[in-house]
């Protein structure tokens, strides 16, 4: 099953529809999840931020979403995130399918190895190859602008970067975003396959300096924000119908056992 992170406005296209409320030891998901068929595919939708986006980056119950998704019998997920562009070739409208992440969130718990079983991973390829090719395939079909890698720096929010933060950034990655990081280690550590799709939604506060770089207006970022969301339903249901959905054993191989146990 595909799992994905999206609310209301994605369900409409679903046969079979259905509200699921999953339980895990680590409380409540964000809110129930949207199981349905697209194609045939079973496919199941949960909205990181619960109904009516009530749920601050910060306090998103990560642990507990992707615990439901493996309980579901989720295998992949495809996890779409609003980013800011940290690079100038970088418009707002881009999609970037990340292929590395930089953690600056603090205070969330992002492992369920919390011992007596010790163990470790690996970090190198975050992101599953595949789905990751799956992703960057659907958005050339349907003429998104994509570019094809990148690395997200996850900062913890709510409040946006200063330009002295923005600029550190953008020496190492290439858009900024305050929800893919524990999402993504928390799948890799259950074996889920994982495909981030960032998209940008305006230049971030490094451009506030750049003369030639002219601010987006509120109406700007909230017109870029919804062309986003149509274009990501898009690419979403491309991607249902052409996943793999055979595990992909690179992604089921990235947990190991600590060698001191
Ligand atoms: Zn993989």
């Amino acid at each position: 099953m595909l799992g994905i992170f999206g609310g209301s406005g994605f369900y409409e296209l679903l046969d079979n529809l259905e509200e699921v409320e999953v339980g895990t030891p680590f409380g409540l998901p964000s809110d129930k999840f949207m199981v349905g068929e697209f194609c045939g595919r079973k496919v199941a939708f949960l909205p990181r931020h619960g109904r009516g986006h009530k749920i601050p980056p910060h306090k998103v119950p990560y642990q507990a979403n992707l615990w439901a998704m493996k309980e579901l019998g989720v295998t992949k997920i495809i996890s779409p995130c609003a980013v800011g562009s940290l690079r100038r070739d970088i418009a707002p409208g881009t999609f970037v399918i990340c292929d590395s992440y930089f953690d600056r969130t603090r205070g969330r718990i992002d492992t369920f190895f919390e011992g007596p079983d010790v163990r470790h991973m690996t970090s190198v390829d975050p992101y599953c190859e595949s789905l990751r090719q799956t992703a960057i395939t659907a958005c050339k079909k349907l003429n998104v602008p994509v570019v094809e890698r990148g690395t997200i720096v996850v900062i913890n929010g709510p409040r946006f970067s200063t330009i002295a933060e923005s600029k550190f950034f953008s020496t190492f990655a290439d858009v900024i975003g305050m929800t893919a990081y524990p999402e993504v280690s928390l799948a890799n550590e259950l074996g889920i396959s994982i495909a981030n799709i960032s998209l940008a939604t305006d230049f971030d506060a490094w451009s506030h300096d750049e003369k030639d770089i002219k601010e987006s207006s509120a109406q700007e970022i909230i017109a870029t924000f919804n062309k986003n969301i149509d274009n990501v339903k898009r690419v979403i249901f491309e991607i249902i119908k052409n996943a793999d959905m055979n595990e992909c054993p690179r992604c089921k191989e990235k947990v190991i056992q600590s060698k001191f146990n």
